[in-house]
């Protein structure tokens, strides 16, 4: 499938400059020591995330500037200077430290998207510890698994998700106090080990001496999102802040009068890295929603905050596609100037309606739990590919290698998509799963787990996961390509392509599809979409069958579970749920 390059804007034409004028030039000359000397540091040589993110501007004319602009679920606003982060921040790491926390601590929180969760979070770096963040909507066992695993000291919560805790205090002995902040003041007796968020910090200073952490000092952990397997506790230093920074800058493109929005939860490390660290270390206002997804919601949010850059992933993009064109149109959106996605393959389709619909194209990027920030990505100034992931970041090199992972790979060759290591925002280890972690290098390259092709210019191409390319009748075929083809076809909401076992073949393609509103499934719609991928696909490549879903399983970060699909179609063990998206 060919499509046009969308071609990139006139400079001279356009308000706001892009950071990254000319990506060959400022390649040439990248280096992360300059990233380092952007960032301020202590004294001494040490760095602590928190301290780049908000104590740094303190100083500066950006101290009151809002920094955050809250929209709570029900309506409710509230705005936060870089002042205020700082004095919040400051009480609650000196709550942390009189409960005893210490340096390398792990302080996880467990809570919405409020105001206290960002508070919290960056306090806890503030008094060394190391943080975690764990998504909302977990249950139990997702809660107990991430917090034993982590070996937890303190974990922050709500008063609407303290009952999941307490299923698991049992098979948590590492964990010594839980914080409930009762931000709605819903009615909440404390029980053991439970101490108010709201009695501490008002008795809490606002003065706080930052504990000194070096580069190497671990800040943060996230689990991966499961999609592939069991989540893994991929562990970030504070160096990692320069990798954060410079992204933002030059891939989110983030200026001074920026209003931003990320949609992602800091549960997911894209809501950490782009929704914490990226925007304040470049002293960006953000806005942070603690609603949903609805089309509609998420319009009005940025109708009603002018939002000016905006980060989300496809699978939120396939839902908007699939509300359709009439929301678009009763919202005023022309504050956008600027979009990226990240999270999945991004389907050259929702590039093409977005440039429709919304006036602009999605830029995509791709990076991984583990690589900590964004490592191949579309750039403001230069031409998209439709359907590629674009180009590796500065001071970044992507290959790819054979099978073997030995060789590098020339232009137009399929592989095993590898980054050279050596970039500061790369994890440090899988937590407790060091041989892991160590099988993910093969000599100077980290492998990456995906597969992918490069073109003459250098433009990445993703092709699937490695486990989950299908290998039919001796060919390589990626599920992205197939399920790109399918959702080009009019009914189609979402396609989830897997190989199922077959004696000849080795293995058959088989689709799955969840039809937009106002389609209803018929065989002569199922023949329909076979007869389009047809004309759009290789004949090898065509799926042999199509089954339609309501829906299709993802995990909460949005993310198709095809191993899941697969486990259904066979019969066989799900593995690890704990992710999936109910
Ligand atoms: P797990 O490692 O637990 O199976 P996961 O890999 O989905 O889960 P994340 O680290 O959240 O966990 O996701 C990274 C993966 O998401 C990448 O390795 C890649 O497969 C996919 N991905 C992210 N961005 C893109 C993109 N722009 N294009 C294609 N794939 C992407
Ligand atoms: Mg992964």
């Amino acid at each position: 499938m060919n499509y046009e390059p969308i071609r990139k804007p006139d400079i001279s034409k356009i308000a706001v400059k892009p950071n990254l004028l000319d990506y060959k030039k400022f390649r040439e000359k990248f280096r992360w020591e300059d990233v380092r000397r952007e960032l301020e540091g202590f004294e001494d040589g040490g760095l602590n995330i928190a301290h780049e993110i908000v104590d740094r501007h303190i100083k500066t004319p950006l101290k009151n500037k809002t920094a955050l602009f809250w929209e709570g679920k029900d309506g409710e606003n509230e705005k936060y200077t870089f002042y205020d982060l700082y004095k919040f921040t400051n009480r609650f790491a000196n709550v942390l430290k009189g409960l005893g926390v210490r340096k390398g601590d792990r302080v996880f929180t467990f809570m919405d998207r409020i105001p206290e969760l960002y508070i919290c979070l960056i306090g806890a770096l503030k008094a060394g510890a190391v943080i975690g963040p764990l998504f909302s909507a977990f249950g139990p066992d997702a809660v107990k698994d991430r917090l034993k695993d982590s070996r937890a000291k303190v974990l922050v919560t709500i008063p609407r998700l303290v009952k999941t805790v307490h299923e698991i205090l049992g098979e948590l002995p590492d964990l010594e106090i839980i914080i409930i902040v009762n931000k709605r003041k819903s009615p909440y007796d404390l029980q053991n080990m439970e101490v108010r968020y709201e009695e501490l910090m008002d008795r809490a200073s606002e003065e706080f001496e930052i504990v000194k952490t070096r580069d190497e000092d671990y800040a943060i952990m996230h689990y991966t999102s499961g999609t592939t397997g069991k989540p893994k506790g991929a562990a970030h230093v504070h160096q990692a802040v320069l990798g954060h920074y410079a992204t933002a800058k030059y891939v989110l493109d983030l200026h001074p009068d920026d209003i931003y929005w990320c949609t992602a939860d800091p549960g997911w490390v894209t809501g950490t890295s782009y929704g914490i660290f990226g925007p304040w270390s470049n002293g960006i206002s953000q806005v942070v929603y603690e609603g949903g997804f609805g089309a509609s919601h998420w319009y009005s949010v940025i109708e009603k905050y002018k939002v000016t850059v905006w980060y989300t992933a496809p699978t939120a993009i396939r839902m908007l596609m699939k509300a359709g064109e009439n929301v678009v149109h009763k919202h005023n959106l022309k504050s956008l100037r600027y979009m990226c996605s990240v999270g999945e393959p991004l389907n050259p389709e929702a590039v093409i309606w977005s440039l429709r619909v919304l006036g602009l194209p999605f830029h995509d990027n791709w990076w991984q739990t583990e690589t900590g920030c964004i490592q191949i990505a579309n750039y403001p100034a230069q031409d998209i590919r439709p359907g590629s992931m674009g180009r590796p970041f500065l001071g970044v090199t992507a290959t790819i290698l054979d099978e073997n992972c030995d060789k590098e790979l020339l232009p137009g060759q399929e592989g095993n998509l590898a980054l050279k290591s050596g970039w500061p925002s790369m994890f440090r280890t899988y937590w407790n799963k060091e041989e892991l972690y160590k099988s993910r290098f093969k000599g100077n390259w980290y492998i990456t787990g995906d597969r992918a092709r490069k073109d003459e210019d250098g433009y990445f191409w993703f092709v699937g996961r490695a486990d989950d390319v299908i290998n039919t009748t001796g060919h390589l075929v990626g599920p992205f390509e197939v399920e790109s083809a399918l959702i080009e076809h009019p009914a189609v909401a979402e396609a989830g392509v897997i190989g199922i076992p077959d004696a000849l073949a080795g293995e058959i393609i088989k689709a799955f599809v969840s039809l937009k509103d106002g389609y209803t499934q018929s065989e002569e719609l199922r023949i329909e979409i076979k007869n389009f991928a047809r004309k759009k696909l290789a004949a090898l490549a065509c799926p042999k069958e199509i089954e339609f879903l309501p829906s299709l399983p993802k995990t909460r970060s949005g993310k198709i579970m095809r191993r899941l699909l697969k486990a259904r179609e066979l019969g066989l063990p799900e593995g690890d749920t704990s992710t999936l998206e109910d």
